[in-house]
């Protein structure tokens, strides 16, 4: 019972708004790198400044980095029964370093076309106050926190084609890594966040009654 679950998929695929209905469902934590790194770069730490470079580009952060990130997440107490990755592992030596420190059980591949995604990230927008992901068109917030909404500084149309071009070459190979070893479950995410949503969750409880 104490496997890890990991989301995959390209960025802007829904992964983040996905995440909180899998914790909800499994009471496993949401470990993501992704947001790990902007509190680095908020709380300006010398990982954080090393990091930005990167995300700024919308390149990957080296792998020596984030591994050394995950390992110590890991060793926290709330880790002990798996945790749900979102946004690692991205290359196949993450995937490699994963897998000699942690049991994965299933890998949740949100599948959306590379034309649907500029269109998503442009524009979504983050509830700082709880990291609420929301759309200005697909998921509009409340009228009364909308004022207080940010973009990601990396969600720039010039950014999301470097993302996408560092998904295609680096992280895509992965879905055949894992689906060799029999742990991939692909999921269409080109529909409304709530079909997506159920789908996700049909994967994650088929997962656990095996
Ligand atoms: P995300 O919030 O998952 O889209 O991540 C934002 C940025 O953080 C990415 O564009 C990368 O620069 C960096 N990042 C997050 N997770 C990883 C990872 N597992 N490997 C390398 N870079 C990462």
């Amino acid at each position: 019972m104490g496997g890890s679950i990991v989301l995959f998929g390209p960025p802007g695929a829904g992964k983040g708004t996905q995440a909180g209905r899998i914790v909800d469902l499994t009471g496993k934590p949401q470990v993501s790198t992704g947001d790990m790194l902007r509190a680095a770069v908020k709380a300006d730490t010398k990982m954080g400044a090393e990091a930005k470079v990167y995300m700024d580009a919308g390149l990957l952060v080296p792998d020596s980095v984030i591994i050394g990130l995950i390992e110590e997440r890991l060793t926290q107490s709330d880790a002990i029964n798996g945790v749900l990755f979102d946004g690692f592992p991205r290359t196949i030596p993450q995937a490699e370093s994963l897998a000699k420190i942690a049991v994965v059980e299933s890998v949740i591949s949100i599948e959306v076309p590379d034309d649907a995604i500029v269109e998503r990230i442009v524009g979504r927008r983050m509830d700082p106050e709880t990291g609420d992901i929301y759309h200005i068109t697909f998921n509009p917030a409340p009228s009364e926190i909308e004022s207080r909404l940010i973009q990601r500084k990396d969600d720039t149309e010039e950014t999301v084609r470097a993302r996408l071009e560092a998904y295609h070459s680096q992280t895509a190979p992965l879905a055949a890594w894992y689906s060799e070893r029999g742990l991939l479950l692909s999921i269409d995410g080109n529909q409304p966040i709530d079909s997506v949503g159920d789908a996700v969750e049909g994967a994650v409880r088929a997962t656990m009654s095996n």
